[in-house]
């Protein structure tokens, strides 16, 4: 009985021996393929079934047994098919090498085994067996322990009370190889973990570290030595904030943590850091107490994010934002900036008082549309027909896509210059700018250019238009008559014996005399588009765009009718009143065309007939009539 003792310990002693190598061999191999990794299981357990077979026990007379099995068995529920093949294969040749009657049986036992540990391994859920995958593994283990001398019927001789505790054997060796295996797998399994957490912890840029219900440092990253000035981690552990900041900072610490504690749940804050060596930084910080088994706090787990560039571009943004709005509300010009869908965003106070009947629209949210059309309905923005405001607004919309200035009255008589600067990104600018006082001047300087240019127009005597005048209205209808848009005629007026007239009453009554005709002429002029002009001396003229030779006559005959009704006594002049000789010359709509000065010529030359035929009459210029020169008639 005592060897039987002797062989189970050695046999399950060689199972412990093997599991422990297996346990450093897989530290060994943590980086190494799996397929050479699973051999070396193979061999290794090849070489633990070597071993137990080497020292069998035995259980009754001449029944001898070992724990090879197990050992086949867990190499391949635990290896899979290579650690399987290879330990059964390595028992197997040795089996050969003992020789002697039982080889067949051991033979089927180590196949037997190896079959039942390859089932487990294709049925087990992770790699790790659990327990109930451990304990259904050694019982089929001890099952099978009996089948290959069952089936080979060779020991008949052995019975239940033989078999029994061979079994039990098995199913215990088994079981303790599994759990032992599957323990040291799962503790594997957890180093990786952890490993793999301390890598993240270690390199996270964000402090993080755990305190213990003291306020000591029982954990810390690199980052978390870095934050608070030390030289490492190791420094940290076991200390309290007391060590390493002014006292009264890590009392408000200490505070900070109580609250934490005090709530049980995660809390997290900004505050304001001051080293030792006088440098300040900003945190945002996340306490979160953690508890133990029975949920008492135990420590506080610390995530803190430096974030003291971030404070200092908020502390930077809000000044600079602050300088930008007071420097905003106190400029003379509005200021209002639309996205690109044109939608107002931003505008300062003086845009808003500026319009101050839309004011309430005038804020960010209201489309530039809605702005517009209120602004037209409420009778703000002046000027725009009823029927085109649809077609107004679109315009004005189109325009704040593009770089450019209009200038426009409001209904209160104010003058506004907007200037738009669209932006790169597709939203614009509008500066708007109060120019009355400069429009009003502009306003008042045009209307004197008006008036000067009017002045240099104009004969001072008469009122009449000059001469220069005369002549850029010719060219201007002499044009027109070349587009086809009309005929023309002229008339051409000389006041008759006016040389005695002077002589016989002065100067003065001479000047009065020519106003008095050129009156008459004036009351001639039908339309705005007639022209009467003092041609020079006491010649006039009047230019009558769109009338024929015949209608041109008739307002011949009706001035010299006017003239002679004013009844101006000229003793000089054979008809004893002041009259005038016409002469006219006109272009038929569609004929063909003439200068200006040719036109002036044939006028002239009718009024020269007039003056042959006696004076106080009108000629109209005919073609064949010979050229009478004026000092004939003298
Ligand atoms: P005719 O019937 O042939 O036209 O004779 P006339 O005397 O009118 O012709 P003439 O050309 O010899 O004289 C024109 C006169 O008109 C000469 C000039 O003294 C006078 N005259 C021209 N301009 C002015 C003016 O501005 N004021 C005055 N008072 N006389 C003027
Ligand atoms: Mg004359
Ligand atoms: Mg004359």
């Amino acid at each position: 009985m005592n060897s039987l003792w002797i062989g189970l310990l050695a046999n399950t002693a060689i199972v412990a021996l093997v599991i422990s190598f297996w346990s450093n061999l897989r530290l060994a191999a943590f980086d190494r393929p799996g397929a050479f990794h699973r051999l070396e299981i193979g061999c290794l357990f090849g070489m633990g079934a070597i071993g137990v077979m080497s020292i069998p026990f035995q259980i009754s007379e001449g029944f001898f047994i070992d724990l090879r099995m197990t050992m086949i068995g867990t190499a391949a529920f635990i290896g899979g098919p290579v650690a399987g093949v290879v330990t059964a294969l390595v028992a197997a040749i040795f089996r050969i090498y003992l020789g002697g009657a039982g080889v067949l049986i051991g033979l089927a036992g180590i196949v037997v085994a190896a079959a039942v540990g390859l089932i487990g391994y294709r049925f087990k859920a992770a790699e790790a067996p659990s327990i109930k995958e451990s304990v259904i593994f050694a019982l089929a283990m001890a099952a099978s322990s009996s089948v290959p001398s069952l089936i080979l019927s060779l020991d008949n001789s052995s019975g239940l009370h033989i078999r029994l505790p061979f079994m039990t054997i098995v199913f215990l060796a088994s079981l303790m190889a599994s759990l032992a295996i599957a323990n040291e797998l799962r503790r594997r399994e957890i180093d990786q973990r952890n490993h793999m957490y301390r890598h993240v912890i270690d390199s996270l840029p964000d402090a993080l570290n755990v305190k213990d219900r003291e306020g000591r440092f029982i954990m810390a990253n690199p980052a978390t030595a870095e934050l608070m000035h030390v030289d490492g981690v190791c420094t940290l552990i076991g200390k309290t904030d007391f060590d390493f900041y002014p006292a009264e900072i890590a009392a408000a610490f200490k505070l900070d943590e109580e609250k934490a504690y005090r709530a049980a749940v995660p809390i997290v804050e900004e505050q304001e850091l001051a080293h030792l060596d006088g440098t300040k930084a900003y945190l945002s910080t996340l306490k979160a107490p953690f508890t133990d088994a029975d949920g008492q706090c135990i420590g506080l787990i610390t995530h803190n994010r430096d974030i003291t560039d971030k404070k200092r571009l908020e502390v930077a943004l809000t000044q600079s934002d602050r300088r930008a709005a007071e420097a905003l509300s106190s400029i003379s010009d509005g200021l209002v900036m639309f996205d690109k869908d044109l939608t107002l965003v931003f505008c300062n106070e003086r845009y808003r008082s500026m319009f101050s009947m839309t004011a309430d629209l005038r804020v960010p949210g209201t489309a530039a549309a809605a702005i517009l059309y209120a602004s037209i309905a409420r009778g703000e923005l002046i000027g725009i027909p009823q029927e085109q405001v649809a077609q107004w607004v679109e315009a004005a919309l189109s325009r704040l896509r593009e770089a450019g200035t209009v200038q426009f009255p409001l209904s209160d008589g104010r003058w506004i210059e907007s200037r738009t600067r669209p932006t790169p990104e597709g939203s614009c600018f509008v500066i708007c700018s109060d120019i009355t006082a400069a429009k009003q001047h502009e306003l008042k300087l045009q209307d004197m250019n008006d008036k000067l240019s009017v002045l240099a127009e104009t004969d001072g005597l008469t009122g009449l238009r000059n001469r220069r005048a005369f002549d850029a209205v010719m060219v201007q209808e002499i044009e027109r008559v070349g587009r086809g848009e009309g005929g023309l005629a002229l008339l051409m007026v000389d006041v008759d014996y006016f040389k005695r007239f002077n002589d016989t009453y002065g100067h003065g009554a001479g000047d009065r005399c020519l106003k008095a005709v050129a009156d008459c002429l004036r009351a001639s002029v039908r339309n705005p588009t007639d022209s009467a002009a003092r041609y020079g001396g006491e010649e006039m003229a009047l230019v009558l765009p769109d009338t024929d030779e015949k209608a041109a006559l008739a307002i011949a005959e009706d001035f010299c009718r006017r003239l002679r009704e004013l009844h101006i006594p000229h003793s000089g002049s054979h008809i004893g009143i002041v009259t005038a000789s016409v002469g006219v010359a006109a272009l038929p709509s569609g004929g063909p065309v003439i200068k200006a000065t040719r036109l002036v010529s044939r006028a002239d030359e009718a009024l020269y007939a007039a003056k042959g035929a006696g004076r106080n009459g009108v000629k109209t210029w005919e073609p064949s009539r010979p050229r009478i020169v004026h000092s004939d008639i003298a």
